[in-house]
């Protein structure tokens, strides 16, 4: 048996670390004898860096040196969080190389978010220590599943700060798959419904005989328990000003009390009917001089009409990662429930109603997470068979075929690793060299998604359109790292380019693009039947074309003015039309016209058709745009 390996959900809100002994995950209580850790750091004039729930206290006198929702700047650029950056009171800066740091200054320094995570990570390491009696040196981590390649390197430099060797970056969904036993099920599928204190994740994840498969992700990365303590907020300070004039808005530490009153206020909400929020000396009367307290009654009935479209919001992401894995509410065997959030009895009821089952209630949501990391840990450590882990893509993966159409070679929600080919060919006659442009989204319109990289392969022996077999390839390995590899299949020359997962799209951007392509879904799919149409067109006309060019004297001067009108007129529908409906057209007429010289035009296209088909195996259509050869 090799040496301890812990588990640590470094949370948004709250971390939390586990250790499996004998056996058995195990949460181990932090030096102030508590299960969880808030993931705050604070600075004192002194200079003393205060980590969790002492440093939490502070954050109401001292705003300004007190780090809360680090998670959210780790591994990002300030360009990337500048909108985040004005939302939390302490002050987030670039730092020289542009990434997100902290301008702390009881710090008197620049504080980078992997310092902050790796001050927590280091108070859970000794509790860790404390309570196995030994040196621990290893940890998984937790990260959710979006993160991106960035974001999961600036963690592990976090855990590496804290003086631990990251062995794995575990996806969140996953390691409460496993510490729900999916691994061990035979075979079941689960939704684990992570609602923490300023993230909503969704995971549909298939398990048995060992394997976890994440099926599919979905999830908004700024809702979360924080929003609903603003509702609370909100109304108070409403009521408040309806009452005395007052906007505590303006008031910094007013404002910290009333968010630490809101969340209080909501958890007792959730195993009571009614509570009292007491904020005595809020603020002073400006006239007056004398002080004013805030005394107000929130009932459950009333917290849950200010929230529910925040849960309907939850259940609105739970049904777009069921589309995505086609599955039904009724196809899920149990919701697994994550996060400090999903105690909120409305959360669960809506649940219910949505499942027409009981979530899933064998693990604690708070600790779920971290105690899948223990387990991982303890399977890396030998002392568990491995599972194996599967992951899977955010969004298509493809390359610009003709007409500027997105050729989807990965779907999004593909388990990786994964390995897909498919062959193309050439748009133009004689073209030696083919541009593969790589992109990642939901949208037919290569350039409406976003560009990942690009290459040429050169050297392609002259040949009629249609003939060169190009095959090309995505592989993406078990880290995320993207392969596209094209190849000639004629000569075996082959050219290639790596694509790093950090060069794709942020979290937050995938989310968007997501939601874009719901939103505008019936207008990509018109744009994507408007290029399948002009390449339709495109098709008929070629080999009219060709026949001008090749065997003009085969028509009179009159069927050749005919010809060549028709030829110019359908180029010009390619090049303008914006309509489906005007392609069609120009298709039918051209179908119309072409048919009366049906002999020597089939002939012609039957002959080119043959030759491609004796050439290519698959995906004959889809020609990839030429880079002009020069
Ligand atoms: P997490 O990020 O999983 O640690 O979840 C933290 C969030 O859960 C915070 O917004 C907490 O206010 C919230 N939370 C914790 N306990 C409860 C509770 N009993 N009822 C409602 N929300 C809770």
């Amino acid at each position: 048996m090799g040496e301890k390996i812990i588990g640590i959900d470094l949370g948004t809100t709250n971390s939390v670390v586990s250790v499996v002994v004998g056996g058995e995950p195990v949460v181990i209580q932090n030096q102030e004898g508590n299960r969880i850790t808030p993931s705050v750091v604070s600075w004192t004039k002194e200079k003393e860096i205060l980590v969790g729930e002492p440093a939490k206290r502070r954050a109401i006198l001292d705003p300004q040196n007190t780090v809360y929702e680090s998670k959210r700047f780790i591994g990002r650029k300030y360009e990337e969080v500048k909108d985040i950056a004005n939302k939390v009171s302490y002050k987030v800066v670039p730092d020289e190389k542009g990434d997100a740091a902290f301008d702390i200054p009881n710090a008197g320094k620049l504080v980078r978010p992997e310092e902050v995570g790796a001050h927590i990570l280091r108070k859970l390491k000794e509790a860790a220590e404390q309570y196995l009696g030994e040196e621990v040196k290893k940890a998984v981590i937790t990260v959710p599943a979006y993160f991106n390649e960035r974001q999961r390197q600036a963690t592990k430099m976090a855990g590496k700060l804290a003086g631990l060797e990251v062995v794995r970056v575990l996806n969140e969904p996953t390691a409460a798959a496993l510490a729900y036993g999916l691994d061990k099920k035979k075979e079941a599928k689960i939704l684990v419904y992570d609602f923490g204190g300023g993230t909503f994740d969704v995971s549909i994840l298939e398990g048995g005989d060992g394997v976890i498969e994440v099926k599919a992700t979905a999830g908004d990365a700024f809702l979360g328990g924080a929003n609903i303590d603003e509702r609370i907020m909100e109304w108070l300070i409403e009521e408040f000003k309806k009452e005395t004039g007052i906007d505590l808005r303006q008031d910094r530490t007013a404002l910290q009390r009333l968010k630490e009153a809101a969340e209080q206020a909501k958890k007792e909400l959730s195993f009571k009917m009614e509570t009292e929020i007491s904020l005595p000396f809020i603020t002073i009367d400006p006239e007056t001089k004398q002080p004013l307290h805030l005394q107000k009654k929130l009932t459950r009935a009333r917290l849950e009409q200010m929230i529910e479209d925040i849960v309907d919001r939850t259940i609105e992401i739970v049904k777009r990662a069921l589309a995505d894995a086609k599955l039904k509410p009724e196809d899920i065997d149990d919701i697994v429930l994550v996060g400090g959030s999903t105690r909120i009895p409305l959360v669960q009821k809506k649940i219910k109603e949505f499942f027409g089952k009981e979530p899933h209630k064998g693990v604690n949501p708070d600790e779920v997470v971290a105690v899948g990391a223990a387990i991982q840990g303890s399977i890396l450590s030998g002392e568990k068979k491995d599972v194996l882990l599967i992951d899977v893509t955010p969004l298509s993966l493809g390359i610009e075929t003709m007409g500027g159409a997105m050729t989807v070679l990965i779907p999004r929600n593909t388990p990786i690793p994964v390995r897909k080919c498919e062959t193309f060919t050439t748009v133009r006659d004689y073209q030696t060299e083919v541009e593969i442009k790589v992109y990642q989204g939901e949208s037919p319109i290569a350039k409406e998604n976003k560009f990942l990289g690009s290459f040429i392969l050169s050297g392609i022996p002259p040949a009629p359109r249609g003939v060169p077999q190009i095959e090309v390839c995505f592989d993406i390995d078990a880290d995320g790292i993207l392969h596209v590899t094209a190849k000639d299949k004629a000569t075996g020359k082959s050219q290639s380019i790596t694509i790093q997962p950090s060069s794709g799209l942020t979290e937050e951007e995938v989310q968007k693009m997501l939601e874009e392509y719901e939103k505008h879904k019936e207008e990509y799919e018109r744009k994507k039947k408007l290029v399948e149409l002009k390449n339709q067109l495109d098709q008929l006309v070629y080999p009219i074309e060709k026949l001008l060019r090749e065997a003009a004297d085969k028509f009179t001067p009159e069927e050749q003015k005919e010809l060549q009108q028709l030829v110019a007129e359908s180029r010009k529908v390619i090049d303008e039309a914006t309509e489906p409906e005007e392609v069609e057209k120009q298709i039918q007429k051209v179908q119309q016209i072409a048919s009366k010289y049906s002999e020597k035009l089939y002939k012609l296209a039957q002959e080119e058709k043959k030759d491609n088909e004796d050439k290519k195996d698959n995906k004959g259509d889809d020609a990839i745009d030429a880079k002009p050869v020069d």
